[in-house]
């Protein structure tokens, strides 16, 4: 009850707080999600890990599940346990751990693990569980997998250790290092390493039924990679590394302006004066910088949108603010910036970032920092998928 002489505060709707808030759109990952799969020829592994690209490892998950991927794929054994804590039964597959990682625990909460070197076999067919293992083969990278070079004596070991009962190998993975380019050389190569490694693990008595190769950019453009199954992670949330196929981001990033002040020409803005204006104009101050994502290196070249204007960034980008120049956009402080979006109004994207900031959509997506808020927006409901069996 308001009393008398009270002060009448109205409660604040939180949904209407303007605070910087990164929306991600679940829409967008099910349709993305519904294209990939359409393009595999095999079964879709959706890579949720670094938090799903920064999108929500779980909401992801969920979507991508509902909407044409069967199984779920991180790095380390602690994102797959944030999955499985969710509650989250489909297939998972963890593929970058160290050789003392609790390879019992993935056992038992079954979750399988890739194998890279006879170090790692070792240690996880000494572990009381008998663990699904993804042999891991380097197809040209040297960064994860076993070289060839230890190859067969890896296939034998395991084949060893699975008359031992000690572990069971279901699948062979292989990682292309330049597939965004499909005419570059070195996916041939990787392919072909690839199949022998295949083909070398049933010289060894093995029956690896997952063999997979292709993330995003394969996936998009090279049947040839696929076999049975697509690990993909960049493209359920609208990323293409090769540019051939419109797929639709998911994430804006919104601040408020918390500050707008008129300025003259000449006016030195932020630390070093990096920037000085060349005209009287207004500056508006938005609370998010480097801590929370933004690129220090895209000070001097990144823009937002205000009032469905675009606006340049000025000044160097701080750790927790950036000085936008308003001109003559009338915006008022409390007024909701655009920092980017899918690009429909004409906000920045994604992609445009990464190019002032001289790097790939991935970095951008991935380092939105944690006081950002997330708001997630579900997934519209779509027809269900026909089910592949016909059951
Ligand atoms: C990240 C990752 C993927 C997913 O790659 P995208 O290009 O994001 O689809 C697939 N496989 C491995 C081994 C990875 O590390």
């Amino acid at each position: 009850m308001t009393g008398p002489g009270s002060l009448a505060v109205r409660p604040l709707d939180p949904a209407s707080r303007s605070e910087p808030r990164l929306a991600v759109d679940l829409g967008a990952v099910a349709r993305n999600t519904r294209t990939l799969a359409d393009r595999a020829s095999g079964e879709l592994m959706a890579v949720v890990k670094a938090d799903g690209f920064g999108h929500g490892a779980v909401d992801v998950a969920r979507t991508t599940l509902a909407h044409g991927a069967t199984r779920l794929g991180v790095t380390s054994l602690a994102e797959a346990w944030v999955l499985r804590d969710a509650g989250l039964v489909a297939p998972i597959l963890s593929w970058l751990n160290p050789v003392d990682a609790d390879f019992p625990a993935a056992a038992v909460r079954d979750v399988d693990v890739a194998v890279p070197s006879l170090t790692h076999l070792a240690a996880v067919a000494a572990g009381p569980g008998r663990n699904r293992v993804h042999l891991h083969v380097d197809a040209g990278m040297a960064r994860d997998g076993a070289e060839p070079e230890e190859w067969a004596a890896l296939c034998r070991a395991a084949r060893r250790a699975e008359l031992r009962g000690q572990l069971e190998v279901v699948g062979v993975m292989g990682h292309l290092g330049c597939a965004e380019d499909p005419a570059d050389d070195c996916n041939a190569l990787g392919r072909t390493r690839f199949a022998w490694a295949v083909e070398a693990a049933r010289g060894a008595g093995l029956r690896p039924r997952e063999r997979h190769l292709a993330a995003t950019a394969a996936t998009l453009t090279d049947p040839r990679a696929h076999h049975t199954m697509s690990r993909v992670g960049a493209g359920l949330v609208g990323i293409d590394p090769s540019g051939t196929t419109v797929l639709e981001p998911a994430m804006t990033l919104t601040a408020p302006l918390v500050q707008v002040r008129r300025v003259r020409a000449g006016t030195p803005v932020g630390y070093r004066h990096a920037h000085r204006t060349t005209r009287a104009t207004r500056l508006g101050l938005l609370p998010l910088g480097y801590a929370d994502g933004l690129p220090r290196v895209a000070s001097g070249r990144a823009e937002v949108l205000v009032r469905g204007t675009r606006c340049p960034v000025v000044g160097r980008i701080s750790m927790d603010q950036v000085v936008v120049d308003l001109g003559r956009t009338g915006a008022e402080a409390g007024e909701q910036v655009t920092v980017f979006g899918p690009g429909a109004a004409g906000e920045p994207t994604v992609a445009e970032w990464a190019a002032w900031a001289d790097t790939i959509e991935h970095e951008i997506v991935t380092g939105i920092g944690a006081r950002v808020e997330r708001r997630t927006l579900a997934a519209p409901y779509l027809r269900p998928l026909s089910t592949r069996s016909g059951a």
